[in-house]
């Protein structure tokens, strides 16, 4: 069975992705960030995602991007709330986490490596897309060519590392008839940028709001509202 590693952070399409991974004849190795989001919830999230899913094994790495900040999920910057959909689709939003999928990814890279996978699995979006440049396919095109000269196994030409982005051309609605066929219970998602203590969704961030668009015109109930 052919390796892959899922980047995971429990929302609805990184899950899909991991769904889509299994589905797809991979032995999965979810992989999961503690990176000092505001909350806790998207990371027991994660851990429900990958024991329902099936993940041969999941990590949670630990990286403290505090020590920067810059972004609203991880500084003392407020999230964003009741914004419009032309109002997110304008510029980069304060949401953005300074160079997270390079982050994320590179730590993909390392356990790819140790545990030869060949392909890496991460669930950027360049429709319903909030304005993140590390989500565009140029920039995922860019980093496999890195991937490839950056380790021992590529260079020594065992591996060719490959990078999938089975959600990239989909719409929300198009990820959750994805997510649905392949299996993803999503009562087990979390998606809010700020939920309350109970873990909530506020339902009025642009990641509440964009997935409560998704679920409308998909035609499907979301099961966490329920
Ligand atoms: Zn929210």
């Amino acid at each position: 069975m052919p390796r892959a590693i899922c980047l995971l952070s429990g929302g609805l399409d990184s899950a899909t992705c991991l769904a889509v991974a299994r589905r797809d004849g991979f032995e999965t190795y979810a992989l999961s960030f503690d990176y000092g989001q505001r909350h806790r919830q998207e990371l027991a999230a994660a851990e429900r995602v990958a024991a329902h899913l099936g993940a041969h094994a999941h990590r949670v790495a630990r990286i403290d991007l505090r020590v920067f900040g810059g972004s609203a999920l991880t500084d003392d910057i407020a999230v964003p709330k009741h914004r419009s959909a032309a109002e997110m689709g304008a510029g980069i939003p304060v949401t953005y986490v300074p160079a997270r999928n390079t982050i994320f990814l590179s730590f993909a890279l390392a356990w790819a490596e140790v545990v030869a996978a060949e392909t890496i699995f991460i669930g950027v979006n360049a429709v319903d897309y909030s304005g993140y440049p590390d989500c565009r396919p140029a920039f995922i095109h860019a980093f496999e060519q890195m991937a490839n000269l950056a380790t021992k196994a590529g260079v020594e030409g065992r591996t060719k590392l490959s990078i999938r982005t089975p959600l990239l051309e989909l719409t929300k609605a198009g990820i959750i008839h994805l997510g649905r066929s392949a299996g993803v219970d999503f009562a087990l998602t979390h998606s809010c940028y700020d939920p309350a203590p109970d873990g909530r969704p506020c339902g009025q961030c642009d990641s509440c709001l964009l997935r409560a668009k998704g679920f409308a015109e998909a035609g499907v109930a979301d099961p966490l509202l329920a």
